[in-house]
Formats: structure tokens, C-alpha cells, sequence
């Protein structure tokens, strides 16, 4: 949406005295220099070993942490700069990604003149012909109308298309098809299609653990989740830990073919386990809910451990995070 102005390519500056954390694994460097021409990094490494060019700007970063900027691929905000100012950029979060408010909820931060993150944005999500945000969907009717969603977001500046659990398996894969004839990706909450099938459907993302529920419950108890939540999908939240609590990592069969099927398609996982934790410790916790939260970490770890693309997503509050510290 507000992609930075190019700096002048001569333009010269260092950040000088900083702890530098390269973000690629390597130990933090006290003390350090990094050095910008135009839009590149030229020269980092401790002071002592990078020379300063005397017509740099110079800024003092002593006490402070020089790091790569942090992305926040689920992050969700309305009609203001507030959110985008305090919750990312003061934390570090140079940009960030809302899969699935409208457009116009955007015309504030577009209009400013002050300093964001950069926000990139998929337009209303697509859902079912009976939308469970009514205010926020695009309800999806047909394998054509699907199309033209996807064609009427991409005009208009959306760089992933979201799409949401009440869109049938059939009109998923009609949105993947037009997005990946338009160069940008799809990527699903989901929880009555299962995610392999998204995946193998063209889904290149997925939105929230829970997603992958229905793939790793055994059939009967994926059965139920669905019967139940297709009738009521506000059950969803609490079938959510029902299901997880009841998954079993070490006899799932499809656990295996769903995590090579995640890296050979090379999808993004975007677990946003933040916002689904449980605490034995908190006493509105339920067994359940602990056990599913846990389950759930457990899965992320298979998935990383298999090379995974993870993202992570703040979903811009979670229940153990202080206000703007989600992420
Ligand atoms: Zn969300």
C-alpha cells in the first residue's frame, strides 16, 4: 500500500555504536557499524573494523539494538494509524500483512503523513454464500464470481487473496487458479475443507494452527468438528480445543504426507499460536484447552523441524501478550 520512497542512491548513513543482530544466526556484535548507501547496507561489523565515511549522517545507537526489520504477516487494524504506529513500528515491525479487512478500512493510513510500517493487504476475504463476517466478506457464489474477486483485489493493490472457511473446496481451487494467473498467492483460514486438500487445490498459506485440524484428527472426530461447526460456526472456538485435545501427532497418519506436502509446495505456515494459548496455571483454562494449546505447539515443532516455511503473525492481541506485545 505505501511502499517507502526511494532514497537518494549517494545518500550516506551510519548507525554507530549499536548491538547488531545480523538475523541469519550469527552472534550479536557490540559496539557495531553499519554503514547505508542509498537503500544498501555496504559495511556492518564492530566499530573498530568498519571504516566511517566522514560525510555520513551519523546516528548514535548506543544502548539500543540494530536489527532486521520484523514482518507480521496476520495483523488486523481499522481506520486509524494508532494500532499500525504503536503495536508494529515501535516494536520493530517494519511491515506487516492484513489477510482480510476491506480496503476501505485503510484509507486513514493511506491518507497519512506519517511515518508506518509498510502494510500490504488482501482486500475482504472470500467466503460462503453465507458469510460469517458479514461486513468484512466478499460472499462468493460461483467458480466465476471467485474469479472476478480475485481479478477485482489484485486491481486494486492486493498482494495475497484470503479466504475463509465457509468457501467450498470447488471455489478455493477457481480462486487459486485466477490468483496464480495474476502472480500473488492465496492464503486460508480453514476449518471445514481440510488443508491438504487446500494445498493440493493451490492454497499457498495457511492462517492459524488449527487449520490443519480436520487433516490430523482421526476421521470420526474430524466428522463431528465438521457436522458441528457447519451448523454452528460460532462453535468453531470451543470444538477447536475438543478436536486438538484429542489429536494424537504420534498415530496420525496423514501427519507425515501433510508436512512433506507443506515443503515441497513450499506453503507458509502461519500458526498465530499466540491467540490460542491455554495455561494450566489460568483458571478459566480447561484441561482440554491446555492440552489442545499443547498439541498444537507440538505440531508447529513437527513442521519445523520438517523445513517449513513459518511465519509469524500477531493477530494483533493474544490473551498472554501486553497490550501492543502480541507478536
Ligand atoms: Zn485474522
Amino acid at each position: 500500500m505505501n511502499p517507502p520512497a526511494e532514497p537518494n542512491p549517494e545518500s550516506l548513513i551510519a548507525i554507530i555504536g549499536g548491538q547488531l543482530i545480523d538475523g541469519h544466526g550469527g552472534q550479536p556484535i557490540e559496539n557495531a557499524v553499519v554503514v547505508i548507501r542509498g537503500s544498501k547496507i555496504v559495511a556492518a561489523g564492530p566499530q573498530r573494523e568498519v571504516e566511517i565515511p566522514e560525510v555520513a549522517k551519523m546516528i548514535n545507537a548506543r544502548g539500543l539494538s540494530i536489527l532486521p526489520g520484523l514482518i507480521d504477516t496476520h495483523f488486523h487494524s481499522r481506520d486509524g494509524v494508532k494500532l499500525p504506529i504503536e503495536y508494529e513500528l515501535q516494536k520493530g515491525i517494519t511491515s506487516f500483512r492484513d489477510p482480510g479487512h476491506p480496503f476501505k478500512y485503510y484509507i486513514i493510513p493511506l491518507l497519512s503523513k506519517e511515518t508506518l510500517p509498510r502494510i500490504f493487504l488482501c482486500g475482504g476475504h472470500l467466503d460462503g454464500i453465507h458469510p460469517i463476517h458479514r461486513d468484512q466478506a466478499i460472499r462468493v457464489e460461483s467458480v466465476k464470481h471467485a474469479k472476478q474477486a480475485v481479478g477485482w483485489h489484485v486491481n486494486r493493490g492486493a498482494s495475497a487473496i484470503k479466504v475463509y472457511f465457509m468457501l467450498p473446496l470447488e471455489h478455493i481451487a477457481a480462486t487459486c487458479e485466477a490468483a496464480n494467473e495474476q502472480g500473488v498467492i492465496v492464503t486460508a483460514h480453514l476449518e471445514l475443507v481440510d488443508a491438504d486438500d487446500a494445498i493440493r487445490a493451490g492454497v499457498r498459506g495457511i492462517e492459524h494452527v488449527t487449520s490443519f485440524g480436520t487433516v490430523l484428527a482421526n476421521p470420526e472426530d474430524a466428522a463431528h468438528f465438521k457436522t458441528e461447526v457447519r451448523a454452528d460456526p460460532n462453535k468453531r472456538r470451543s470444538m477447536r480445543p475438543w478436536l486438538w485435545s484429542r489429536i494424537d501427532l504420534d498415530n496420525a497418519p496423514r501427519l507425515q504426507p501433510l508436512l512433506d506436502l507443506i515443503v515441497e509446495t513450499g506453503t507458509f505456515v502461519s500458526p498465530t499460536i499466540g491467540i490460542f494459548e491455554a495455561r494450566k496455571v489460568e483458571k478459566y483454562a480447561t484441561e482440554e484447552q491446555v492440552r489442545g494449546f499443547q498439541t498444537g505447539m507440538e505440531f508447529i515443532t513437527h513442521c519445523h523441524e520438517a523445513g517449513a516455511k513459518i511465519v509469524v503473525g500477531s493477530h494483533t492481541r493474544s490473551p498472554f501478550a501486553d497490550s501492543g506485545y502480541a507478536y
